[in-house]
């Protein structure tokens, strides 16, 4: 089916959402689901929290769900289910622990999810959520790079509403609203460049994490972050984009825009190009994501293009930045390529956050697996959840052999 005709179906459905919208929140401590508390604490009376996750974090999602007075408090690591049920005596809210409580989490009853736990971790529960069939909001884009094809066919299954919340894709959503992707000739994703934008590749050798976190404009967890500066964030945005979107990896390209105030462009076959802005706050997209297809105020700071005074635009670096390059191959590649790669890159940037291997060693050693995995035969298609998460700890292995022998 056509992203425009999913679109005019949904628009349909949205029509009986429900004045107070209940909303769940999977990863609600982290920078994406903080964000989402603070708009929904702005307009209180509107939203109803159901559940809200986390995975180590107890205090904080002991104070959140308290504060959002939430029904279901779920945390990840099993071991600190005590300390939460004792944070939470005397309260009427359910509490819920381990892989288990975050699956029941997603398959709570809500209008709105917001799936935003980091990584694969994400996986069962915001497929859970989506097998509800109601509307997903998805932040979490490691699902799709990892189970693409697996994902939207269970989107597909329980006509879910799925509504993209990076802030790229939701752009993209926007503009696409008044058009036929068949009469898109390419969708532009912008990247700011991240902190090393300017750096030479041997001073980029040398990065170390506490650089690497420092984004220009954005401010987001750890592994985005990183991601960031290395660009595999925009190749992960790529991928997301082309399943989200039903779109062919030519059709889609990736700009640097240091400004962060673009954050998409689509061109058409008539050669008009139509672009979203807002300045770079999170709370806009996810704002676009809980009230569409109406709008609902944000903070977001007014976008003053005087102030701002010009917007540039580079070609991307594929030489200082070889993750961008990885990610389209892995792309074209299909089958579980994405997957491994993501599975990867979650290890490597976990590493390097550790300070166990270098800056460049990051994407050195996500090229390493995909090829380790492409003489095993891994790369070909899977198609159930089970096999796209066996493939992804088979590539945390390899990875972890491979920083061994680093
Ligand atoms: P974060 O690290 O700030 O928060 C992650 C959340 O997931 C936390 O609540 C954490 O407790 C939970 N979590 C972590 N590991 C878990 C596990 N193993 N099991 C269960 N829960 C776990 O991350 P973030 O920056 O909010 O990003 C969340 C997602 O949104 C990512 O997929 C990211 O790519 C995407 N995203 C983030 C931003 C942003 O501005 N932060 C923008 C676009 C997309
Ligand atoms: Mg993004």
């Amino acid at each position: 089916m056509q992203f425009s005709d999913r679109l005019q179906e949904k628009n349909s459905h949205c029509a009986t959402v429900t004045d107070i919208q209940t909303v769940s929140i999977l990863g609600a401590t982290g920078s994406i689901g903080t964000n989402t508390l603070d708009l929904i604490a702005r307009s209180a009376d509107r939203f109803q929290i159901e559940s809200l996750t986390a995975y180590k974090n107890v205090s904080q999602l002991a104070k959140l769900a308290k504060v959002h007075n939430a029904k279901f408090a779920v945390i990840g690591d099993e071991t600190k289910y005590k300390e939460l049920k004792s944070y939470l005596a005397g309260t009427s809210i359910e509490i819920g622990s381990g892989e288990t409580g975050l699956i029941e989490a997603g398959a709570r009853q809500a209008d709105c999810t917001i799936a935003s736990i980091i990584g694969s971790a994400g996986l069962r529960p915001s497929i859970e959520a989506v097998r509800q069939g109601h509307r997903v909001a998805l932040a979490n884009k490691e699902c799709l790079v990892a189970a693409g094809d697996v994902f939207m066919s269970e989107v597909s299954l329980a006509n879910a509403e799925l509504l993209p919340l990076d802030s790229e894709h939701a752009a993209i959503h926007q503009v696409l609203c008044r058009g036929m992707l068949d009469e898109v000739k390419q969708i532009i994703i912008t990247a700011s460049g991240g902190p090393f934008r300017n750096w030479t590749a041997k001073q980029i050798t040398a990065a170390t994490p506490e650089q690497a976190l420092r984004h220009p404009n954005w401010s987001m967890g750890a592994k985005i972050s990183i991601d960031s500066s290395t660009l595999m964030n925009k190749g992960l945005e790529l991928i997301e984009a082309h399943h989200l979107f039903a779109i062919e990896p030519e059709r889609l390209k990736v700009i640097i825009h240091p400004q962060s105030v673009v954050h998409c462009l689509i061109s058409y076959y008539d050669g008009s190009v139509i672009a979203q802005m807002a300045n770079p706050d999170m709370r806009t997209p996810i704002a676009y994501c809980l009230a569409w297809p109406g709008r609902m105020a944000s903070p977001t700071e007014p976008l003053d293009l005087i102030k701002l005074q010009s917007l540039t635009f580079e070609a991307p670096d594929t030489e200082r930045f070889p993750a961008l390059d990885l990610a389209i191959s892995a792309l074209i590649k299909g089958g579980s390529a994405p997957n491994i790669m993501n599975a990867a890159n979650e290890c490597a940037v976990a590493a390097f956050l550790a300070h166990e291997i270098s800056f460049t060693d990051i994407t050195r050693i996500v090229e390493k697996c995909l090829e380790k995995a492409d003489q095993q035969n891994l790369l070909q298609p899977v198609g159930t959840i089970d096999e796209v998460l066996a493939l992804d700890h088979e590539a945390r292995q390899l990875v972890g052999r491979l920083i061994d022998q680093n």
